[in-house]
């Protein structure tokens, strides 16, 4: 397993035209069947929001902090009074039927995201994620991938190839225009060196935080913080 600077080294590298090839390889066109965007069955809408989009939504919507993300549910403990502990990333908030916070039906049952401009690079990458060569990706179970032709001489020296990689949505499979896989190619690698940036920036911020029952400690690459948003240290 490579240091967390090797992989930025790595993302940094990716190259926006072969990300391009391989989204236009596996086509993508956006249903907007909403999937993407809503809970399923027992389980809440999850998707991870860096804290500077946060701040974001939060001027473009005019929301408090809480009204926009909430903490990670992964890590935490089944307290008395709900989940408590430590986590170290914030998730997009939901509302009470699992959905994103963001996500409006019409009257015709059509989805919008009404944060659109603003939304995460998540959401603006989705169905799609990179795996770096030699790392392993969280996010999901991946139904297509494609490697990057431009990663193929390291190949050579028998090293595995990073990889553009599709998870479960009804829109893969769909012609789409140069212009828009060069667009979602860029946002890809964008979020592919965020992700890292954010988890070098968390590893080096943290510091370990006494958390009381019934509390949750979130550590983001800014340090400590409740879950409405603010500094431990305030
Ligand atoms: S922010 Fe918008 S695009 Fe992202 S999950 Fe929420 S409704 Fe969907």
């Amino acid at each position: 397993m490579q240091s967390l600077e090797a992989e930025l080294e790595e993302a940094r590298a990716l190259e926006v035209d072969a990300l391009a090839d391989a989204i236009e390889s596996i086509g993508f066109e956006c249903t907007r069947c909403g999937a993407c965007c809503t809970g399923e069955a027992e389980d809440d809408h999850t998707a991870t929001v860096f804290p500077d989009e946060v701040r974001d939504l939060q001027e473009t919507t005019e929301h408090d902090w809480r009204d926009v993300a909430r903490p990670m549910p992964y890590g935490l403990a089944d307290g008395e009074d709900g989940p408590e502990g430590e986590t170290f990333e914030w998730a997009l908030q939901t509302d009470s039927c699992g959905d994103c916070a963001f996500y409006e039906e019409d009257d015709n049952g059509v989805g919008a995201c009404v944060a659109h401009d603003d939304r995460p690079l998540i959401c603006r990458t989705y169905p799609f994620s990179v795996a770096l060569a030699g790392t392993s990706q969280p996010m999901g179970e991946v139904v297509d991938s494609v490697a990057l032709g431009a990663q193929r001489e390291v190949d050579e020296t028998g090293d595995e190839e990073s990889v553009v990689q599709a998870h479960e949505c009804e829109g893969l499979g769909r012609d789409i225009s140069r212009s828009d896989a060069e667009d979602l190619a860029a946002a890809l690698k964008e979020r592919a060196v965020r992700e890292l940036e954010e988890a070098i920036g968390v590893r080096d911020a943290y510091e370990p935080t006494a958390v009381d029952p019934g509390e949750i400690v979130v550590h983001d690459s800014e340090g400590a913080k409740r879950p409405d948003g603010t500094p431990i240290d305030d």
